[in-house]
């Protein structure tokens, strides 16, 4: 008889993470929103350095990430010596756990913070802690109350994703003030592209040295299926992270495309003005069908509804129509869906849609 090999504590534990999906059995004209992907994709100087990189692909991809590192210093001001990069922001996040978390430590995130947030922690046997927020919004205080001298890892998303609202960067400071003496606050920077003018928490990093921050070429980019992200600290953390990084994480198609995507600043300016400009506009139309939402701050809304049935029986709905959205019942947020803000014509058909529903047209 064989006995099954039992993995790492903590591991069984996880509730696997579910993507957005992007299929509906028997509908053809389908419009993805499920996954906060950029409706009007890369740019073209990123397709461009993707085609022109396949020239090379007998070649190794570069180790040390140079080129990407410099460009992304450059266009932030940053220090390229305390960036990182990596296969999606979601990989920094992941050997963030891994270095700084083990069985009997605290990992913090909020009660409807990213997923990832919970498996990190599981994935390496630490205790994930889950604090309330209020009204969907960050509560800085309560994320103090929960510190302990055991508070390894206090992980928030701002903007959040999937509430869509953000906290200040007084409140942020604060909570970096008041980390216990063995706790690093990452700071999820996804959507930190959809804010004008924010700075995604780097300001507060460059004084502490407990502080890290990441972000995604897989949001505003438009480059979700290459997988790259990055993250900037402290030069301690990242040299942590650094020993224990794959050396060829990142291919070299996605270094190059994701090189000339930071430079392509029209492409950002762009996607974020269609985004602000729809959002508003969608979330008025949503709000007059009596679906409210918080004020958004990423590409996306989280519509509310009047009870968790509501919200089931229009993603239904919605579905028939060929317009895929993300049910949120695994965030703690049964009665709401989460819209991603997708091009002119698909919002219109999102409150067309909401309005049939609402209308009784089921
Ligand atoms: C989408 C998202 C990410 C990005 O993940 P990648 O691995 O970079 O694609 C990270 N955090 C949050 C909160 C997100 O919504």
């Amino acid at each position: 008889m064989t006995q099954k090999i039992e993995p790492q504590p903590g591991i069984l534990d996880i509730a696997p993470y579910q993507g957005g999906a992007s299929k509906v059995a028997g509908v053809s004209d389908v419009v993805k929103l499920s996954s906060n992907e950029n409706p009007y994709g890369p740019g073209d100087a990123a397709i461009k350095a993707y085609r022109d990189a396949s020239h090379n692909l007998h070649r190794y991809p570069s180790t040390d990430h140079a080129e990407l590192r410099a460009a992304i210093a450059e266009v932030h001001g940053l220090e390229a010596d305390r960036i990182i990069c990596g296969v999606g922001s979601d990989e920094i996040l992941t050997l963030l756990a891994q270095a700084y978390a083990g069985p009997g430590d605290e990992v913090l995130f909020t009660e409807h913070g990213f997923g990832l947030y919970k498996i990190n922690a599981q994935a390496v046997g630490a205790i994930p802690v889950e604090v309330a927020e209020r009204e969907r919004i960050t509560d800085v205080e309560a994320l103090i109350g929960a510190m302990t001298e055991r508070t390894r890892l206090v992980f928030i998303a701002n903007p959040n994703n999937p509430t869509g609202t953000m906290i200040g960067a007084n409140e942020v400071a604060r909570l970096a003030d008041s980390l216990p003496p063995k706790a690093l606050l990452v700071l999820d920077g996804a959507y930190a592209e959809y804010v004008e003018g924010h700075d995604g928490g780097a300001g507060l990093i460059d004084s502490r040295e407990n502080v890290v921050m990441t972000r995604t070429f897989s949001k505003i980019y438009g480059l979700g299926g290459l997988r790259i992200g990055w993250g900037y600290g402290p030069a301690h953390v990242i040299d942590v992270l650094n020993r224990i990084r794959g050396p060829f994480n990142l291919s070299s198609g996605a270094l190059a495309a994701a090189t000339a995507a930071v430079r392509d600043r029209d492409h950002v300016q762009k996607s974020r003005r269609e985004n602000t400009r729809l959002r508003a506009w969608l979330a008025e139309a949503l709000a007059e069908l009596g679906v409210p939402s918080d004020s958004s701050c990423g590409n996306f809304l989280l519509a509310r509804f009047a009870s968790e049935e509501e919200a089931i029986a229009c993603d239904l709905y919605l579905k028939s129509q060929g317009l895929i959205v993300r049910p949120v019942g695994s965030y703690k947020l049964p009665h709401c869906l989460r819209i991603t803000i997708g091009d002119e014509s698909s919002c219109r058909r999102i409150a067309h849609a909401v309005g049939q529903f609402k209308g009784g047209a089921r």
